[in-house]
């Protein structure tokens, strides 16, 4: 008989030493179901996915009707694809109008090496500027972007002619020069623990880039889709960028992302040569159903409210001693620890008591707290008291 565990620990591929572990049965809403019989409740949404819970019914449904019509048919771009051309539209239509074209990719990195070879078409320009702690994905492109050399070091040689500034500091803005193609930025970084800019400072580059001609491109993978509160972070900040990209909560679960960008600039895609940037499994049909419904429940409820009250009730109610900060906006939220030890051991008996936490990638003393934006106002009270009592045991 398979041995699951021993299988997943000797045959596939491994990323760190210490997975977490948990062995799933099944999932629904904000819970996830492990085989030993353990209910948990998913406080990270699988890293901003599931922003609507696990298995959304309308999710699923969709899914479940694009199943029965067709899998995959045809090449990138080809072929006429209803659910793409009607998730494309749906998609648009909540957008401003200098971003009404999407192209479909399957995830976030994808987005962003596309979102970068976008730019360098576009401009002519093969420069990029981005910010220390911005995290953009593991392959190559958007590693060479990704602001923090530990990751980056190891890789080298990236692309080269990249720059970092600092984030939220108007110090180096003049490196953004008339040779840049584009600046890449999150609104809101979340891997590099949870930090907004700040908007005057977001205009300024904004601002910046309009002189010298350089393309701004906003991450909203982690940010979009309402976790921040709105449907996509940059409304907050009344900056539009060039190109967006997006992923993650975007396909309710399915994998999805895209990056959008004006027709204009997504001329430059069609010549020198034709064909230049094509993708085989970009836009899948299933995938474009289950964002297409998982866009438009997100569009029928007022689920910008739902993570304002998450804030609402997480910086109420996490108060103990050995907080040091509550960061974030709406359901992005981190909870910044006195050190490395007390995270840990708060991750840790969390997860005991069944409930999930995280890290960010870029920090030792922070706790990701990404709940799904359906979770009942109850549990969410309860599990953030328990969450809270936690820190206090140990401090
Ligand atoms: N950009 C941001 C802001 C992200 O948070 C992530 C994933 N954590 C990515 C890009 C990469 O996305 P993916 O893992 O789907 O490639």
């Amino acid at each position: 008989m398979l041995n699951k565990k021993k299988s997943f620990y000797k045959h596939v591929a491994q990323t760190s030493d210490a997975p977490m572990g948990l062995e799933i049965e099944r999932a629904e809403g904000p819970y996830i179901y492990t085989t030993d019989g353990k209910e948990y409740i998913d406080f990270i949404s699988g890293i901003a996915v599931s922003s609507l819970g696990h298995r959304h019914p309308k999710v699923v449904e969709a899914v479940k009707r694009q199943v029965d019509r067709h899998l995959h048919v045809m090449v990138y771009g080809e072929f006429i694809q209803e659910p793409q051309s009607k998730y494309a539209e749906l998609l648009t239509s909540q957008l401003p109008n200098s971003l009404d074209r999407v192209y479909f990719v399957n995830s976030g990195t994808e987005a962003n090496e596309g979102a970068l070879k976008l730019a360098k078409k576009h401009t002519g320009r093969h420069k990029f500027v981005g910010f220390h702690h911005g995290y953009h994905g593991d392959t190559h492109g958007s590693l060479s972007v990704t602001g923090r050399d530990v990751y980056r070091d190891p890789y080298l040689p990236l692309l080269p002619d990249v720059h970092f500034l600092d984030f939220n500091s108007l110090d180096g803005l003049e490196k953004i020069d008339s040779e840049t193609a584009a600046v890449i930025m999150e609104p809101i970084q979340g891997e590099g623990g949870i930090i907004p800019a700040k908007k005057e400072w977001l205009q300024a580059v904004r601002k910046r880039c309009d002189e010298v001609g350089a393309l701004l491109i906003f991450d909203e993978i982690q940010t979009g889709f309402y976790r921040t509160g709105s449907l996509f972070a940059f409304r907050g900040y009344d900056v539009v960028p060039d190109i967006m990209s997006l992923a993650k909560a975007m396909g309710g679960g399915m994998p999805m992302g895209a990056f959008v960008s004006s027709s204009e600039i997504f001329e430059s895609f069609k010549y020198d040569p034709p064909l230049n940037h094509v993708t085989t499994f970009g836009g899948h049909p299933v995938s474009c159903a289950a964002a297409h419904a998982t866009l438009s429940e997100l569009l029928s409820d007022e689920y910008g409210a739902k993570a304002e009250r998450i804030e609402k009730i997480a910086r109420k109610e996490l108060t103990a001693d050995g907080i040091t900060e509550i960061r974030g906006v709406g359901a992005m939220l981190g909870m910044e620890l006195e050190d490395r030890e007390l995270t840990q051991q708060v991750v840790e008996e969390c997860m005991e008591k069944g409930i999930i936490l995280g890290w960010t990638l870029h920090s030792n003393t922070l706790v990701r707290l990404a709940p799904p934006l359906i979770i009942e106002e109850k549990l969410l009270r309860s599990t953030l008291q328990t969450i809270n009592k936690t820190v206090k045991k140990y401090c």
